[in-house]
């Protein structure tokens, strides 16, 4: 999931895939209608800038930046309509222990599977989710801050040794560990003070 997001890297990827389909290279409609890019297998190929994601936001120390998002629309063997690809951008989160701004690259797998209603979300093969379509195109930029949406830590950190909280525990731990002051010790100080 951390793992750094290279433009080429996807874009090798599908290109060497043995479907060569059209792909509309960088340019996003807004709205799509998924089953009909799934009957025709259209790519789709191109990015969002992070502004686009108003659910996002909330967790964002900045929304500059891209989303860069491939999605291969096709049918499976078992004739299931899919939707698979990345999403692929790098995020400026604050980290929750020292409130410090935290970058963090996603490169997230789009596995999905439509369906008509949540009744045909059953059997569905490994490693994919259901997306529900309607008769209204949707609105592109939705399923793909779903899809960042879901591949955000629940709560993000800086690991141990950038963050500046961090290396604070680490010290305490160690050297100040013989004097420690729990907040029990001294709350039990404060109660024998009072009652003197
Ligand atoms: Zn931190």
């Amino acid at each position: 999931m951390t793992a750094m997001y290279k433009d080429r890297t996807v874009f090798d990827r599908f290109r060497a895939s043995p479907y060569n389909r059209a792909f509309m290279p960088d340019r996003l409609p807004e709205f799509i209608e998924p089953l009909r890019l799934a009957e025709r297998g259209r790519v789709l190929q191109g990015r969002l800038p992070l502004s686009r994601f108003r659910r996002l936001a909330e967790s964002l120390v900045t929304a500059d930046g891209h989303a860069q998002v491939v999605l291969e629309f096709g049918m499976d063997e078992q004739g299931r309509p899919t939707v698979e690809g990345d999403v692929a951008t790098e995020l400026m989160l604050r980290c929750q222990r020292c409130l410090e701004p935290m970058a963090l690259s996603l490169d997230l797998p789009v596995r999905l599977v439509l369906v008509r209603s949540e009744a045909q979300e059953q059997n569905l093969p490994t490693g994919f989710e259901a997306m529900v379509v309607g008769e209204k195109p949707s609105l592109l930029a939705d399923i793909i801050e779903d899809e960042l949406l879901l591949g955000l830590p629940l709560v993000p950190m800086h690991a141990p040794k950038e963050c500046r909280r961090g290396r604070h525990y680490e010290v305490d731990a160690g050297e100040g560990a013989d004097e420690s002051h729990s907040p029990f010790e001294v709350l039990a100080k404060l109660k024998q003070d009072r009652t003197r």
